[in-house]
């Protein structure tokens, strides 16, 4: 039985209070607050293993390689990566995506191949392609969404085809709380011949995930919205793919023997992890997955559906409110819009009473326009939310609605 009171006591930010009322933070899909857990081991990493890795001989260096190390294994089994060697560090889902973009783009894609994405997809799935079709004279296209904002697959099923070299998609949207059939895009990516790359931003968090259930190529993800701290995220792929990919960043680390007019490169993942990494940050994400094992992602999924699904409906009482996204199978990210009601002025009414929820686009400029809207409001839970709190999200929207004078 998933106890939510229990998980609580294990965040210590979650007793702070805000304007004189203890938080209510709904903005996990921004990132997540982190457990004790996590923090313990940041503090022990720093008072009793600092040093680099991968170059000393010494015992704090042995240490701190073995942990950094021990984290990466425990990341890739916690995606069902049997094969650690495919799993590469990076800052976050942005930087695993602008690796993809430089080191297969820039080195396979030729004039006239396609890259399909989708109209849902952040910013960060977007732009690293624009600038690598701009380079390459690929051509983007781009899956629509139905009305209830799920993936048109028949429109997928005809744009997907002969000329297709990979189809990037994200997995759990940040703004619809749609779970897409990424597996489905990639039988028919691989149909095509083509490579399948998934934004695990949004779903390594809060699903259970396995990468070769899922067919794809290329999974990336970011460790601060996984309980995990700032600055460290992965990118997996499959190892035959990095190794023919060319490296990202140049410089230590990355390289085997190094010439003064050319190098070659170190063993994968290394290839691609240059200069010193985000070492503390890349052991604490271990430990966030160590925790995330404990509750289950199983459980972490129940709970957060049901809470979804509950803050979907509750919100959808309020007179003439908007729900985006689907009514079941959601994630526990609700974007809505309170006609008369800035999204902007919501959230900042709101944090009166302590409650913390995101207004703007979200990173999803194109999928604003699709849904015809210049921003909504977004509460997003997560494995520490409870219905209390999205009960309070709802009388506290009620009482901003009154107080800017919309229509009752
Ligand atoms: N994709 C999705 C779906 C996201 O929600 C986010 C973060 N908002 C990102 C990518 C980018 O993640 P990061 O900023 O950690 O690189």
């Amino acid at each position: 039985m998933y106890d939510v009171l229990k998980v609580r006591r294990d965040f210590p930010i979650l007793e702070r209070e805000v304007n004189g009322r203890r938080l209510i933070y709904l903005d996990s899909a921004a990132t997540s607050q982190k457990p004790r857990r996590v923090l313990r081991t940041l503090t022990e990493y720093y008072e009793r293993h600092n040093a680099n890795i991968h170059r000393g001989v010494h015992r704090l260096a042995e240490e701190a390689t073995g942990l950094y190390e021990e984290a990466r294994r425990k990341v890739a089994r916690f995606i069902g990566a049997p094969d650690a060697r495919g799993l590469v560090f990076t800052r976050g889902t942005t930087e695993g995506i602008n690796l993809v973009a430089h080191a297969w783009a820039r080195k396979f894609l030729r004039e006239g191949d396609e890259v399909v994405l989708t109209v849902s997809e952040h910013h960060s799935n977007l732009v690293p392609w624009q600038l690598a079709a701009r380079d390459t004279g690929a051509r983007l296209r781009f899956v629509p969404i139905r009305e209830d904002g799920t993936l048109d697959m028949e429109a997928a099923e005809r744009i997907i085809g002969p000329r297709t070299r990979l189809v990037g998609c994200v997995h759990a949207s940040n703004v619809l709380g749609t779970v897409n059939p990424v597996g489905r895009l990639a039988e028919l990516a691989h149909e095509s011949g083509a490579l399948m790359l998934v934004d695990g931003a949004q779903s390594a968090p809060h699903l259970p995930v396995d990468v070769n259930a899922l067919g794809c190529d290329f999974f990336a993800a970011s460790g601060h919205k996984m309980l995990g701290p700032t600055g460290v995220g992965f990118l997996w792929a499959r190892p035959e793919l990095l190794e023919e990919m060319d490296p990202f960043l140049g410089g230590g680390e990355m390289i085997r023997e190094v010439h003064l007019e050319r190098s070659t490169w170190n063993e994968i993942p290394h290839k691609f992890e240059a200069g010193t990494m985000n070492i503390a940050q890349a052991i604490g994400l271990g430990a966030a997955v160590d925790y995330l094992n404990t509750l289950g992602m199983e459980n972490v999924r129940e709970h957060e559906r049901r809470l979804g699904e509950y803050a979907r409906r509750r919100l959808s009482e309020i007179e003439g409110l908007t729900v985006y996204g689907p009514a079941e199978g959601r994630t526990g990210v609700v974007a809505f819009n309170v006609p008369g009601v800035h999204p902007h002025d919501l959230s900042q009414l709101l944090d009166q009473e302590g409650i913390a929820i995101r207004s703007g686009h979200h990173c999803c400029q194109p999928l604003m326009r699709h849904l015809r809207v210049v921003a909504t409001a977004r509460a997003s839970l997560y494995l520490y939310n409870t219905e209390e709190e999205v009960d309070a999200l709802v009388g506290a929207i009620s009482r901003a609605r009154e107080f800017f004078g919309a229509p009752a």
